[in-house]
């Protein structure tokens, strides 16, 4: 199945437009929630957070990098830096990408990737916006930020949904492995933006396992996913397709501990496009950072409606 496929129907316009921006805002939220959620036991393991939060499940700060309650990581603010700088350009430009990344890194982030250190700098010194092709680059550092490649590139041809998702991701992670599960993210929050099922996101899911065995999920429980993009998405995957409801989902994904504030990031992205903002706990969205909050709304709405393939133009909010 291709998200080409999936094209609204024009005669219901006004309402698949109200259901669209309600999943949109619904993504972004869930990710900046999934980030400020899991971010509290990063690095722990599920033993570790059964010992000190039973079952974590509130928002309340903390973790190693010492947060307050409600903020969020580098996933959501590099989404963000990568969502202004697609606003600004009006498209996905390598060196936009890689200017407004740049920029983050400049406001001295409470957290930053190894192989996003490296991209940056590589992009300060030299001006490349590609870093070479590394076996070795295989993090969740350009899946995390996924999300406004998704939101702008909606009802796009795929063959131009996976070339953007690619410019924003070689800005510091080139590698296969990386590309393919970026653009499988990309995919199911583009699918699940347009009505998609969860058993349609699990076709997507299964057609990257197809591509690459190493993304077989349904083995061993994956607890203490680590950076690496297999085992991140591996218990993504788990989570979502072993859940029914945004919350059910994303208290399973952090629970597993390890790289959780990512799992988080991005099990929160999918499930908020696949189940709606309306889905998203009140006491989760209250206690988010109110500044990122609204960033996250006014970009979710600005990007579908900025996306030059899905006659946005008729769609009022
Ligand atoms: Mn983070
Ligand atoms: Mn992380």
């Amino acid at each position: 199945m291709f998200v080409s496929d999936l094209r609204i129907d024009p005669t219901t316009a006004e309402t698949t437009a109200r259901a669209l921006d309600d999943r949109a805002i619904g993504a972004y939220l869930g990710l900046a929630i999934g980030d400020a959620l899991g971010a509290t036991v990063e690095f722990l393991t599920p033993r570790e957070i059964r010992d000190q939060y039973g079952e974590h499940r509130d928002m309340v700060g903390g973790g190693w990098l010492r947060l307050r309650k409600g903020r969020v990581t580098d996933d959501t603010e590099m989404s963000l830096a990568l969502g202004r700088s697609i606003l600004t350009a009006g498209a996905v430009v390598p060196r936009a990408v890689a200017e407004a990344f740049s920029d983050w890194m400049r406001t001295k982030p409470v957290d930053m990737g190894h192989t996003v250190r490296r991209g940056i700098s590589l992009y300060r010194r030299t001006g490349a916006t590609q870093v070479p092709e590394n076996e070795q680059d295989a993090g969740n550092g350009a899946c995390m930020r996924a999300l406004p490649v998704a939101l702008f590139t909606l009802g796009a041809e795929p063959a131009a949904v996976v070339a953007a998702s690619r410019v924003q991701a070689h800005v510091t992670h080139h590698n296969h492995l990386s590309d393919a599960g970026t653009v499988t993210v990309v995919r199911m929050v583009q699918s699940a933006l347009l009505g998609g099922t969860r058993n349609q996101l699990k076709g997507l899911a299964d057609a990257l396992v197809a591509e690459d065995g190493r993304y077989g999920y349904d083995r061993r429980r994956m607890e203490n996913p680590s950076g690496y993009i297999v085992e991140t998405l591996r218990a993504v995957f788990q989570a979502l397709f072993a859940t029914d409801g945004f919350e059910a989902a994303l208290v399973d994904v952090v629970n597993r501990g390890g790289d959780a504030d990512t799992t988080g990031a991005i099990l929160g992205m999918i499930a908020g496009a696949l189940y709606g903002r309306q889905a998203i706990p009140r006491r989760w969205l209250n206690a988010l950072d109110e500044e990122t909050k609204s960033a996250c709304r006014t970009q979710a709405v600005r990007l579908l409606h900025a996306s030059p393939s899905c006659g946005a133009a008729d769609r009022s909010p």
